[in-house]
């Protein structure tokens, strides 16, 4: 990876329109980042492509979107009010904060002091508290989810009655989490508002091996798919001291951030734990019945688990490249066609003759219906050719003065930047695909 690489993308996200910093007019806040018109577009182009993998493309996944707050008691069961803490260490000379994990000897990361850390500052749940309703007292206490799986787990019986699953089955959900981080940083890597893609996967417990492997598997297959280094990806097993409270096995999956290795995804076995818990603090039955023998039981949970913004850092790094041909230098995002923001820019040639304009526009109009597709009129072809690179729009048509007499366009290709001429009548088919014939 190139040298300055994450200054690269933040420069480039923010010139771009892709992400930029949260509130800016007012100083910004610590670390909150809004996505613009372009990333906009590639975030939900990676959360599209993971529901049509995970739920659409399969008959053993259902999806849900659950409310953000949601019964207090969830979190009492589920373990997250007296376990989701990190512990806090205050460096003695600069008083800055860290998670007592980040602090490996004496030496402050912040101010670079070997004074040593305060260790007594206890300890700090993550979860953000508000008030549900006008009164502010103990009893309308309620939380922001610091993940989406609870609520999976809290439907479950909602989906049993509801549609006809047999083991194993999985429910899905993609939604924003909320985690009063103590050190967040590195852009959109660590942010107190992130975006989570999760799926239970309800299986028996003597075959929870299997599926482990299974969707350790699944995991690689997408970040290939989604044209993340798949050399840049080590699977990392969690020792049980450093695992989650619910969890009986864990994998992560580090990729080799600019700012060193960290978590891009995981892997959890998380038993019986959560349904069991559940229906204890609820007194509402979760049993499973197998529908052919009869049998009752709490399922067992594979939990595979995606970050959104992790997703859309690493596809940005690992697609940006920077190229030069003799004297031109050009920027360009290699993204798979389906994540990236426009699937194609139309160009008329000349923005003053009104002939081309109007074919420009038509083609532009009718490709519009099924894609999304950028116009551009302004200054000399090669400079809009670059400017479409840089945000990995995949191809570009001109239309020019033999357009207006044999229909034909010049589509030229973003990575080899090779050039062809298509009837305009085949575009629609073209760009269908190139755009979607890869990354399925
Ligand atoms: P970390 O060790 O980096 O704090 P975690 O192990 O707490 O992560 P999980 O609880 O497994 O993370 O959350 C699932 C996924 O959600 C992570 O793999 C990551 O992609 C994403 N994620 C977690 N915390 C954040 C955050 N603060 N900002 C952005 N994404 C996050």
């Amino acid at each position: 990876m190139m040298e300055n690489m994450m200054e690269k993308i933040v420069s480039l996200a923010k010139r771009r329109g892709f992400i930029f910093p949260g509130s800016e007019i007012y100083g910004g806040l610590a670390n909150s980042w809004d996505y613009g018109p372009l990333g906009v577009e590639l975030k939900n182009n990676v959360k599209k492509l993971w529901w049509e993998r995970f739920v659409h493309r399969r008959d053993d996944i259902l999806g849900i979107d659950s409310s953000i707050i949601m019964n207090p008691k969830v979190w009492e069961a589920s373990g997250h009010l007296k376990e989701f803490k990190d512990k806090l260490a205050e460096c003695k000379n600069c008083k800055k904060r860290f998670k007592a994990s980040d602090t490996r000897n004496d030496t402050c990361p912040a101010c670079g002091h070997k004074s040593g850390f305060n260790m007594e500052v206890k300890d700090f749940n993550l979860m953000f508290q508000t008030h549900l309703g006008p009164v502010l007292d103990k009893k309308a206490l309620v939380y922001l989810r610091p993940e989406t799986a609870q609520a999976m787990f809290v439907d479950f019986k909602a989906i049993l009655d509801s549609a006809s699953v047999k083991i194993p089955f999985g429910i899905a959900q993609v939604g924003k989490a909320f985690r009063n981080e103590i050190t967040p940083g590195n852009f959109i890597f660590r942010t107190r508002e992130f975006e989570q893609m999760e799926i239970e996967y309800f299986i028996r417990e003597k075959e929870w091996q299997k599926y482990f492997d299974y969707w350790q598997e699944e995991i690689l297959k997408w970040i290939e798919s989604v044209g993340i280094n798949k050399k840049r990806v080590h699977l990392v097993e969690v020792k049980e001291r450093e695992r989650a409270h619910y969890s009986k096995r864990s994998v992560d999956f580090e990729y080799e951030f600019p700012f060193g290795q960290a978590e891009l995804y995981g892997l959890a076995y998380r038993g019986d734990f959560d349904l069991k818990n559940h229906e204890k603090y609820s007194g509402t039955s979760l049993k499973y019945r197998d529908p052919d023998t009869g049998e009752e039981f709490l399922p067992h949970v594979i939990e595979p688990t995606w970050g959104v913004d992790r997703s859309v850092l690493a596809i940005l790094l690992d697609s940006y490249e920077e190229e030069s041909k003799g004297k031109e230098k050009r920027t360009v995002l290699r993204l798979l066609p389906q994540l990236a923001p426009y699937k194609a820019a139309v160009f008329p040639l000349l923005a003053n003759k009104d002939k081309l304009i109007k074919l420009a526009r038509k083609v532009y109009e009718d490709l519009r219906g099924n894609f999304f597709v950028a116009w551009d009129d302004r200054g000399n072809i090669g400079k809009r050719y670059f400017a479409q690179d840089e945000i990995g729009t995949p191809f570009c048509l001109t239309v020019d003065f033999e357009s207006l007499e044999n229909d034909e366009v010049t589509v030229r290709d973003r990575d080899s930047m090779g050039q062809e001429r298509i009837k305009i009548e085949k575009l629609e088919s073209f760009l269908h695909d190139k755009v979607y014939s890869k990354g399925r």
